[in-house]
């Protein structure tokens, strides 16, 4: 059974902060595959809900103006993986959101919610950390935009102020131009299973595809919030598409990285994993784009 006193349907963003305004200690509720957990484990018994399922405007995958990939907090996991623009220019992200859960939770979970939980585990936010994604914030105070970097704040903790919705998660086009991403979701098993580690590694290369000119790899698990490796970065940008870069990022992301111990894996294990996923990781984005060992 789940314990709520009320659910509110926002019609409209508006709507949604004013009813966050109204009812100040609701729980803001979009697919529900987290929050519903909550609710049934009596963590948040009695609890007031705003519902924004039925913000079909914050459930599409479009490009702005100015060539920026803006995808609705609201797209699920499976409209990620199917979306052309994605598929087109982002496909790392489907790919990743494809990893998640089993079927049913693909369908209802969605991409905002696997960013605004503040989980480290969560399958797309590396890759959006990866990309560099400005997200759009809207609240009582209007429209403020902050890059994903600032968003996170600490475990399960991240920038949203009382009143205030996540409504865009923008991929600037100067960030998934002419790149080529791989991620690799590492869990004890194939299906229904959280990350032990999540690495999601892309690059561009230079016109005759021999130089790595930029690598971004970002990692979940390998910190209380998704994070970037950003020595690795700086020791492999610039770097020839050789086997002895592959060597170099595998040992440079071990600077970056600090696991931690839990049930699921030593921090040590972990460590291998990292090392081996940034291996496997940059090798296959290279050969995405085009580069050849
Ligand atoms: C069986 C099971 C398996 C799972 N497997 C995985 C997995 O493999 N990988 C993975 O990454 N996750 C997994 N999850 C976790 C979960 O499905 C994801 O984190 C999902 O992305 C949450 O999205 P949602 O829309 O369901 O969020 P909800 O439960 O609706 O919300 C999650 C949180 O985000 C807030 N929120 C949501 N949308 C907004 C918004 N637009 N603005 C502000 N705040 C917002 C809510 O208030 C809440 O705090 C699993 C969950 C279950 C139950």
């Amino acid at each position: 059974m789940y314990d709520f006193s009320a659910l509110y349907e926002a019609t409209s963003v508006q709507n949604a902060v004013e009813l966050m305004q109204a009812h100040p200690s609701a729980v803001l509720i979009a697919g529900g595959s987290d929050v519903l957990i909550k609710m049934r484990e009596g963590k948040l018994a009695g609890t007031e809900l705003i519902s924004l399922y039925k913000l079909d405007e914050l459930r599409e995958v479009t490009m702005d103006p100015d060539g920026a990939l803006r995808i609705g907090p609201m797209t699920s996991f499976s409209h990620a993986t199917k979306s052309p623009l994605l598929q087109q220019y982002m496909p790392v992200l489907g790919e990743a959101a494809d990893t998640v859960g089993g079927p049913q939770l693909r369908n209802i979970g969605t991409l905002g919610g696997n960013i605004c939980n503040g989980v480290t585990s969560a399958d797309t936010a590396s890759s959006q950390v990866a990309y560099d994604a400005m997200l759009e914030i809207t609240g009582p105070a209007g429209m403020r935009k902050i890059s994903i970097h600032d968003f996170y704040k600490g475990v399960g903790k991240v920038d949203l102020q009382p009143g205030e919705l996540l409504t865009a998660i923008l991929i600037p086009k100067e960030s998934y131009e002419n790149c080529y991403g791989y991620y690799i979701k590492y869990a004890m098993r194939n299906a229904m299973d959280i990350a032990t580690i999540g690495c999601s590694v892309n690059v561009v290369l230079s016109a005759d595809k021999k130089t790595i000119e930029r690598m971004r790899i970002s990692y979940g698990v390998a910190g209380p919030v998704p994070m970037r490796a950003r020595s690795a970065e700086a020791a492999v940008n610039g770097q020839p598409v050789s086997e002895a870069t592959i060597e170099l990022v595998g040992n440079a992301v071990l600077n970056d990285v600090n696991p931690r111990t839990s049930w699921r894996a030593s921090a040590d294990f972990r460590k291998q994993i990292i090392s081996e996923t940034a291996r496997r990781g940059l090798r296959a984005a290279v050969e995405r784009a085009g580069g050849v060992f």
